[in-house]
């Protein structure tokens, strides 16, 4: 019996003695080779090291990220402009009473303008004082409301507009306040954008003057009055904020959405009514609808 041998087995051509099974088979090696090399280049490009695609990942975090801080950002921006703004401005300081108003701002942190008359600043050692204090907060602004106050005889005064633009230089040049605000004394008038507003006509000219020598001129929406024999401020607060608010409500203000408040330094000088001009700022700084604002930020003002 006898057993093919193992040369002998297989098909034909498999013989590896065959010369064209040797090139049938480099030929098969050189295909797999190259089909292996294409698939691993195919590998590479579905699935980067572990540290590029962490890479990837960290940064599609952080965009996100940037965007929630963008968006949230925003949200809150368009809330701060949507509040409507009040402007409290303090009128005829220095004077008896400047210190206590500016440690209730002080401690309530609002932003407050006060409108200087040039002359309280070197009336007395004690004004000049307060003077002193007003300069030193960098958070308050100071305004102009002329060097005389017309000595309160506010015909003459206007009769003149040319003594008028001079009398707000000087206190422009010795003050050197960093805006050009001004509030006329003994008059609501107002001179800013196109706002013009004169309360009593005689004085037109002499407003007009000073508005062209680039002074804004604001006047005010509202009072919170005091008594001038007693020098106490109006105790019925309730009342001063239901019109703030009722003013604001029916955008009847000069600006709406904007309201200037005058108030004056000299209504507060007792205690009780120390304590009730922070009441009344704590009650507008609490609502959330309302921002307090510097006079020079007033809209149309440059
Ligand atoms: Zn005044």
């Amino acid at each position: 019996m006898s057993f093919p041998s193992s040369a002998d087995e297989g098909e034909p051509g498999t013989n590896r003695n065959n010369p064209l099974f040797s090139i049938h088979l480099i030929f098969t090696l050189i295909v797999l080779s190259a089909l292996t090399a294409c698939q691993s280049n195919n590998k590479n490009e579905k699935k980067p090291p572990a540290d590029s695609q962490q890479r990837r990942a960290d940064s599609l975090l952080q965009q996100q990220r940037a965007q929630r801080q963008a968006d949230s950002l925003a949200t809150m921006q368009k809330k701060k402009a949507a509040r409507k703004k009040i402007y409290l401005t303090f009128d005829d300081g220095p004077n008896k009473g400047t210190s206590n108003v500016l440690s209730v701002i002080k401690e309530q942190q609002v932003a407050v303008s006060f409108f200087i008359v040039g002359k309280h600043v070197f009336d007395s050692p004690q004004q000049h004082a307060n003077w002193e204090l007003l300069k030193a907060d960098s958070a308050i602004e100071l305004c102009n409301h002329s060097y005389t106050h017309a000595l309160n005889r506010y015909t003459k005064f206007y009769q003149d507009p040319a003594g008028v633009v001079q009398d707000f230089q000087q206190s422009q040049e010795k003050l050197q306040f960093n805006n050009k605000v001004a509030r006329m004394p003994g008059r609501n008038a107002w001179r800013i954008d196109s706002i013009r507003v004169t309360d009593i006509k005689e004085s037109r000219a002499a407003i007009d003057s000073l508005h062209n020598a680039g002074f804004a001129i604001m006047g005010w929406d509202i009072e919170w009055s005091f008594n001038h024999k007693t020098m106490t401020p109006d105790p019925d607060t309730a009342l001063l904020l239901r019109r703030i608010k009722n003013l604001l409500d029916a955008g009847t203000t000069q600006t709406p959405g904007h309201l200037v408040l005058l108030a004056h330094d000299q209504a507060f000088q007792k205690q009780p009514d120390i304590e009730t001009l922070h009441g009344f700022i704590r009650e507008l700084k609490n609502n959330e609808e309302y921002e307090f604002v510097l006079a020079s930020k007033y809209p149309g003002v440059k």
